[in-house]
């Protein structure tokens, strides 16, 4: 370990010269002048100046050309300093500083509810996402599999109940476990972790709590906060934040909104055997995902004993005498709740971030605009994950991440790719799918063969349960590629992620069809689906005709 102090300006600069600076001139990034004198003398960035690095880490700070021909040095605290340690901040920080640079992340203090002021290392992924949400999917599981074991003689001579205080006690010790594990990975890659809010001052400085560190690069991966619109008794409204940490199960719950949180937490809830009601403003859940799959998962989430309550928005919140709650809509007023949750999407976390200060460009949503390489308006600022609302999923975010790593530190532009992303709704059942949907293929391609599933599981067969299974293949005609691939049913997000390199591979459906199914299971159904169930054709006129060929369900 070396210390290097305020006096050390002259650090050796491994990649001042022609390496980094051909990269700066590939990605079009100004060389960043030196610092000014006020930034370089300021006592509160000495102090930061005399960190501890480690040696292992090449020092990226470069030299700026000066007018009269001599190079005086630029000394940068760090060449990265990340702001937010979530699933993009960590995976980008750890990158960077294996690829030899030296990095900095800061992050808020932890808590399992987000605020300006807490947060936590892992994000919003491991502390109040898809770990803790998953965690509650199995747990929730549990009733539905009671019921299913019956047929296969299965006997409870007292039923199965459920301690809500367990649940919440093993799954928060394994947030800490998780949170700490993320320290360690940061720790292990050498990168120094402030606590603290970060604040950016100027294009390389960044200020946390009131201390100023610089930077020759820095990222923001703050992340994204629930949103929940200002209307009348907003203040009773949970989010999915409270949503996983609540002291005791509700017993009867209203959930607004029909994305992929608001089924989830659907499921999460009805299986622990609360009442569920879900809101939601459109005729259908799950926007944008393909439209026979959307009217499947409803219809089988109904089944389980969920209510939907379509083309109603919310207006206000209103709280009884006896402390229960009620939600007024468009269409009138449902009594009774012990809660009332909002899934009603996420906003960038980009107030009083110092981003209009600097010039950080921002869509009027506040997510941060950036260019295939995630670089904002101000070249030495960069952004990664949900703040820029680009795909906001983990595996996008690391991918992100990582991309920036290679570009900034291993002399390898690199732009994420955002084909054929796969994806999960862990809703009961749930769906995994990967590339186009029917509707998009059509646009996109015009001619299209559809070959589909619908079918009654083995399972169910002895549970009894009115369960079934839609597997869907999208292909192109012209091509016979594999274009989208969707799935309801139990176990499709396992099934599907392995199905996603095939549909990434821009495999066809004759390499599906030479695959041997494995049997007796639901995924044997993609490689064995013969007939196209219809077969989608665009006429002279432009419009799209639909033969059909074979009926789907048998
Ligand atoms: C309920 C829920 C379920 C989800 N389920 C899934 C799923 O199943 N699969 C999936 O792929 N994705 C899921 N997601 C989305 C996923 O969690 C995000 O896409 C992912 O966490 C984004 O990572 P990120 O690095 O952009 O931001 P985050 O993980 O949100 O990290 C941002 C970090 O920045 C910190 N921060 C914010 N402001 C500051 C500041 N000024 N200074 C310092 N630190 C700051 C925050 O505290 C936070 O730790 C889910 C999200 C939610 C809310």
């Amino acid at each position: 370990m070396v210390v290097v102090m305020a006096s050390s300006l002259t650090v050796t600069n491994t990649l001042s010269s022609p390496k980094l600076k051909t990269l700066y001139k590939k990605l079009s990034i100004p060389i960043p002048t030196p610092l000014s004198s006020r930034l370089l003398y300021n006592p509160k960035t000495l102090s930061s100046l005399s960190l501890s690095l480690n040696l292992k880490h090449r020092s990226f700070a470069a030299r700026a050309d000066s007018q009269n021909g001599a190079e005086p040095p630029s000394h940068y605290d760090f060449d990265l300093f990340t702001i937010g340690a979530g699933s993009g901040g960590v995976r980008a920080s750890r990158f960077a500083a294996n690829f030899g640079a030296s990095v900095a992340v800061c992050e808020l203090p932890f808590s399992p509810i987000s605020s300006e002021t807490t947060g936590g290392v892992g994000g919003t992924c491991v502390l109040r996402g898809c770990v803790p949400k998953k965690l509650m999917v199995y747990a929730s599981h549990y009733s539905h599999e009671f019921e299913e074991s019956r047929g296969f003689g299965w006997k409870y001579d007292v039923e199965p109940k459920h301690d809500w205080s367990t649940l919440m006690a093993n799954k928060n010790a394994e947030l800490q476990r998780l949170t700490g594990i993320y320290k360690n990975v940061l720790k292990n890659a050498g990168v120094t972790l402030i606590e603290g809010r970060g604040k950016i001052v100027d294009p390389h400085t960044i200020d946390v709590d009131g201390k100023l560190y610089s930077a020759r690069h820095i990222l923001i991966s703050v992340g994204g906060r629930p949103f929940i619109p200002e209307i009348p008794g907003s203040e009773y409204v949970i989010d999915s934040d409270a949503a996983l940490d609540l002291p005791s199960k509700p017993e009867k719950i209203a959930i607004v909104g029909g994305g992929y949180i608001a089924l989830e937490f659907a499921g999460i809830f009805n299986g622990l055997t609360t009442e569920v009601h879900v809101f939601i403003r459109q005729k259908k859940v799950l926007r944008g995902f393909d439209e026979e799959i959307r009217d499947f998962v409803a219809e089988q989430i109904s089944l389980r004993g969920i209510e939907f309550h379509t083309e109603e928005s919310p207006q206000a919140i209103i709280k009884s005498s006896d402390g229960s709650l009620s939600l007024k809509t468009n269409k009138g007023t449902a009594e009774g709740f012990s809660h009332v949750m909002f899934a009603t999407g996420r906003r960038p976390n980009t107030k009083n971030l110092g981003l209009e200060t600097v010039g950080v460009k921002m869509t009027k949503n506040g997510a941060i605009e950036v260019d295939e390489y995630s670089r904002t308006s101000v070249p030495s600022i960069w952004a990664v994950g949900d703040v820029t609302d680009r795909v906001n999923l983990t595996p996008v975010a690391l991918m992100e991440g990582g991309a920036l790593a290679k570009t900034l530190f291993q002399n390898e532009p690199t732009k994420p790719d955002y084909r054929a992303i796969p994806s999960a709704v862990f809703s009961q059942p749930p769906i995994g799918q990967v590339g186009l949907t029917e509707e998009q293929a059509i646009r996109e391609y015009g001619d299209v063969d559809i070959f589909m599933a619908n079918f009654r599981p083995l399972k169910a067969t002895l549970s009894g349960l009115p369960d079934r299974v839609l597997m869907k293949l999208v292909v192109c005609a012209k091509t016979n590629k594999v274009l989208g691939l969707h799935m309801c049913g139990e176990d499709s997000p396992e099934i599907v992620q392995g199905f996603a390199v095939a549909v990434k591979a821009g495999l066809t459906k004759a390499d599906f069809d030479a695959t041997v199914g494995i049997h007796p299971t639901a995924g044997e159904e993609f490689v064995t689906m013969r007939t196209p169930t219809r077969k989608i054709r665009q006429t002279a006129e432009g419009k799209t005709d639909s033969e059909v060929k074979a009926t789907a369900g048998v």
